[in-house]
């Protein structure tokens, strides 16, 4: 079929109007490649490093083709090409995807790094000294949206075992992520709180991996296929009722280890029962139904809160109404409707690294929809979504709380009267 309904969604088509940069194009010359009639060249790699990976498309696609699997297996045939080499390139991906975050010992210590750098008031200084202004652009740019370090990793504030308060219902792990333990461990902590609130006994292995999902997405598939081997070692999908992920983009990749280890005769029976056994935080909440926080002294004060669904959480995942269902129980909270809310905002995995001109537009358009609905407060299930509005609201001088929905639901439970 190529009907084009996918067209309208796609935020590279509406932004060039060029069929290239559309999904029906990505996919033509996908099936060009497939069928030896083209050969992967710079140009198929660069447009495939154009899209987003956002997945609208899937949403909107009658026929239901599967464009997260050809989108991934289209940049790691760009990969295997070498049409993108280049040893500034090799050297970034080197580090990034093969050392960095194969083994988040290396992750941690160059958050530690950067602690220090952000808590010594080294970077405050740089950045007021005007030395940032003889790097090139990119790195400036770069520098600009360089995360805040939290004080604490998951493992210094989760225990490897929370008990359920009360009665004891489910037996589940807890995953934490890799930058996701560096710049939101307290979505973690809170993600933790609210489980055993809800009846679950939280496994929480201090040392855990990454789930793979960054490589997959950039073409690197036999290191996402090692990272879904160690995470199914760590945590056996047969000793648990769910194993957790509070982002929505991990959660996405996390869901087909199948795919993955389709042809991996030691793995693929139990890359099935991971498959069934990983859940989103709000999934699962709303599934074995939360306990609505009690109404407190506070509670009383109106919050007017948006919300901007993460790509991965509405279209991979295809979870929309569960996030609204918890934020619209929490008492005093007002939740109001942001138009096109799940329109990507840029941020799309490091798109907005590498793509920071496109990411930039998509950035200001969420911005105009969030000030439209007049709300202080605009939650997001996602890292990626939550430093990127962090970052647009603070260069827009925006006075905005960007926060998971989870973090809301947790300090509504510590709200409550005793
Ligand atoms: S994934 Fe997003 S950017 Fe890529 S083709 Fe689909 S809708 Fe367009
Ligand atoms: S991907 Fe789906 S919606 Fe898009 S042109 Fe093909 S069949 Fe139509």
């Amino acid at each position: 079929m190529h009907c084009g309904l996918c067209l309208p969604t796609c935020p590279t088509y509406d932004a060039t109007k060029l069929e290239r940069n559309s999904p029906r194009g990505r996919i033509a010359l996908m099936r060009a490649i497939a069928d030896d009639r083209l050969e992967p060249s710079k140009t198929f790699a660069d447009e495939m490093y154009f899209c987003l990976g956002c997945l609208a498309c899937m949403t909107a696609c009658p026929a239901g083709v599967n464009y997260a699997e050809l989108f991934e297996h289209a940049r790691a045939e760009a990969e295997a090409s070498g049409v993108l080499n280049s040893p500034r390139r090799s050297l970034i991906r080197t580090f990034t995807l093969r050392w960095l975050f194969m083994d988040l010992g290396r992750l941690q210590w160059v958050g530690a790094v950067l602690r220090l750098y952000q808590n010594l008031g080294i970077q405050s200084f740089i950045r007021r000294s005007g030395i940032l202004e003889l790097l090139p652009k990119q790195l400036r740019e770069l520098e600009a949206i360089t995360p805040q370090i939290q004080p604490s990793l998951s493992a210094e504030m989760i225990t490897p075992i929370t008990p359920a308060r009360g009665e004891q219902r489910y037996r589940v792990a807890l995953l934490t992520g890799c930058a996701q333990d560096l710049i939101y461990s307290n979505i973690n902590r809170d993600t933790a709180e609210i489980l055993a609130q809800n009846g679950c006994d939280v496994i929480t292995p201090p040392d855990q991996s990454c789930c793979g999902s960054l490589h997959a997405h950039n073409g690197e598939w036999e290191l996402a296929q090692e990272l879904a081997r160690r995470q199914i070692d760590q945590f056996p999908p047969g000793q648990f009722d769910a194993i957790i992920t509070n982002a929505g983009g991990c959660g996405s990749h996390l869901k087909h280890y199948h795919k993955l280890l389709a042809d991996d005769p030691q793995y693929s029976e139990r890359a099935n029962l991971w498959d069934r056994k990983v859940k989103d935080i709000h999934e699962w909440l709303v599934n074995t139904g939360f306990r609505t926080p009690r109404p407190s002294a506070e509670s009383g004060k109106d919050l007017t809160v948006t919300y901007h669904e993460s790509c991965h959480l509405c279209h991979g995942q295809r979870i929309t109404q569960q996030p609204r269902e918890l934020l619209r129980a929490i008492p005093g909270l007002k939740l109001v409707e942001l138009p096109e809310s799940s329109w990507c905002c840029g941020s799309a995995g490091i798109y907005n690294i590498v793509q920071p001109e496109m990411a930039n537009t998509l950035l200001k358009r969420k911005l105009n929809h969030i000030k439209s609905t007049q709300a202080s407060v605009v939650a997001t299930g996602n890292p990626g979504c939550l430093l990127q509005i962090v970052n647009g609201a603070k260069q827009a001088g925006m006075d905005l709380r960007v926060v998971h929905p989870i973090t809301l639901l947790a300090e509504a439970y510590r709200r409550e009267q005793p």
